[in-house]
């Protein structure tokens, strides 16, 4: 049977990492929708012409899944790209643009017309995939999270400290949570996890368990 799993939360909580490990258990497809966000924040930086719409009719993203996901922009592979701190810095404010949220929402609704995916973001539950069969909300305290970006970082070979992430992390996640269309909220059925203190293991047990009953 076709199952979607959404899983939503703030910056940082765990999501994709628990979302990659859930789909593969599972033979899912994972689709990351920031990393949508993400690759329209670098195609927006690059770009001379800052007009949303002329932007999206211009713009060829592609996903290539791969034990994971990869980002393709015009052919070029973004994947490790779009995790440096210039789109970190903006990508809040390019995903507050209502353009860019039809394009994307649509795009990952099409996602799953074939198959069931484990998607995750801010507004899965919320807003595209509204009966997903299991929805996640996945929080953890600002200083782990920071502690974990911080250790993400150090392997990706970017720059940061711990005390500039926790605060990085408060500023992105009051922007999404405050924005006009669709801020990241809590869907009314989603089943919250609090992945403070708990293991990478612990916490896909636990979505794996749910996802079977
Ligand atoms: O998940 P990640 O941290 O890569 O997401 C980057 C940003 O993309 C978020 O801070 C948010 O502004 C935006 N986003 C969103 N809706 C989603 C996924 C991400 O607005 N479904």
């Amino acid at each position: 049977k076709k199952i979607n799993i959404a899983i939503d939360g703030p910056a940082a909580a765990g999501k994709s990492t628990i979302a990659k490990k859930v789909a593969a258990a599972l033979n899912m497809v994972y689709v990351d929708t920031g990393a949508m966000y993400r690759a329209i924040t670098l195609a927006y930086l690059k770009s001379d012409d800052k007009d949303f719409s002329t932007l999206l009719e211009q713009i060829d993203i592609r996903l290539v899944a791969d034990h994971g996901q990869r980002v393709l922009l015009s052919g070029e592979d973004i994947t490790e790209r779009i995790r440096e701190n210039d789109i970190t810095e903006n990508v809040s404010f390019v995903a507050s643009q209502a353009a860019v949220r039809s394009y994307l929402v649509e795009l990952q609704q099409q996602l799953t017309r074939d198959k069931g995916v484990v998607m995750d973001g801010r507004d899965i539950g919320t807003t595209v995939i509204p009966d997903a069969e299991l929805k996640i909300y996945m929080i953890a305290s600002v200083e782990e999270r920071a502690q974990r970006r911080q250790l993400d970082n150090e392997s990706r070979g970017i720059d940061s400290t711990v005390e500039q992430l926790k605060a990085d992390i408060a500023h992105r996640d009051h922007l999404d949570m405050t924005r006009e269309i669709s801020p990241l909220t809590q869907a009314a059925d989603a089943i919250e996890i609090d992945t403070t203190g708990r293991s990478i293991e612990e916490v896909t047990a636990i979505i794996l368990k749910l996802a079977s009953d």
